[in-house]
């Protein structure tokens, strides 16, 4: 679709005066963070939030604070006009691009640290990320003071974290979890698989494959810690250039679960190295029946 693109603003200023007036008429909000570089495990996001409010706002921020030394902040993929058009298509109602002098004007020194769910996983590999992630989505929250917020569970320990984050500020906004965008082999949708070679992106796929097999393992009645190490195991085989972690956790409090077959919902997370690209993803496995 070509024509009109959705409003675009980059202030909180007009942020608030549209997200007002919408209000004033009666209208609910939902707001989805992203970092751009659209694809359709966004889109699903946008989808989800026309289910739950009246109108929908996408923040696209590449927040610098998220990343840390050495990562790929600067070759991280910036799409803004297409993201727009994207947007647009997907009924999207309000787009929001702050620049990163307005979010963090100099002298910023507050930071929003999450304690517990924020440590271990992807927090251990990457320090002071989910302290970047929590500080400007607290931001976008006060900012926006949506009704509801979407968040993937693609980036399960951040939904997390989120939603400690929330509950812990009074931040006033419903916390809303999506369910993973895959491609039909598999592969969690990402921004960052635009970054993987054609050999690296047939080998991707493994990473889901080996998910689903350990959270069937589990449903199967199989004790916890074994089942994780073959899980690992298999990743270890599996081709990728390293593996940062594959764990089982309780899916609410991301703590581990005690040894032995699952007796409630766990989540089995992994992240892998391919070249320069990270990848991550979960999957739910539930305690055997009867
Ligand atoms: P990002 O732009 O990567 O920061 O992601 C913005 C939001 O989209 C986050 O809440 C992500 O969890 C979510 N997201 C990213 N990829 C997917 C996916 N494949 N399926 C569902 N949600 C996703």
């Amino acid at each position: 679709m070509s024509g009109n693109l959705l409003p675009i603003v980059q202030s909180v200023l007009r942020l608030r005066a549209q997200l007002t007036a919408w209000r004033e008429r009666g209208a609910s909000i939902a707001l989805v963070p992203t970092m751009g570089a659209l694809h359709d495990g966004h889109i699903s996001l946008i989808r989800l939030a026309k289910i739950q409010a009246d109108r929908v706002v996408a923040s696209v921020f590449v927040n610098p604070r998220q990343f840390g030394v050495g990562e790929d902040f600067e070759s991280y993929p910036r799409t803004e006009m297409a993201d727009a058009q994207r947007l647009t298509e997907a009924g999207c109602d309000l787009m929001y691009a702050p620049t990163a002098a307005a979010m963090y004007p100099d002298g910023f020194s507050t930071t929003v640290s999450v304690r517990g769910v924020s440590e271990g996983l992807c927090g251990a590999e990457r320090p002071g990320h989910f302290d970047g992630v929590a500080t400007v989505v607290s931001k976008l929250l006060i900012q926006a003071a949506p009704d509801v917020a979407i968040f993937g569970e693609k980036d399960y320990q951040q939904l997390a974290v989120i939603r400690r984050m929330t509950r812990d500020l009074d931040l006033g906004a419903k916390i809303i979890g999506a369910p993973i965008a895959r491609a039909p082999d598999g592969l969690a949708l990402s921004s960052r698989n635009a970054y993987l070679d054609a050999a690296q992106r047939a080998r991707a796929p493994r990473m889901h494959q080996v998910l689903a097999e350990t959270a069937l393992a589990l449903t199967a009645g199989g004790s916890v810690r074994p089942v994780e190490q073959a899980g690992r195991a298999a990743l270890e085989a599996s081709g990728f250039d390293k593996v940062d972690y594959l764990e089982v956790r309780n899916a609410d409090t991301l703590q581990p679960p005690p040894d032995g077959p699952i007796t409630r919902t766990v989540r089995v997370l992994a992240a892998v190295r391919l070249g320069r690209t990270r990848l991550i993803d979960n999957v739910a496995a539930e305690p055997p029946r009867g």
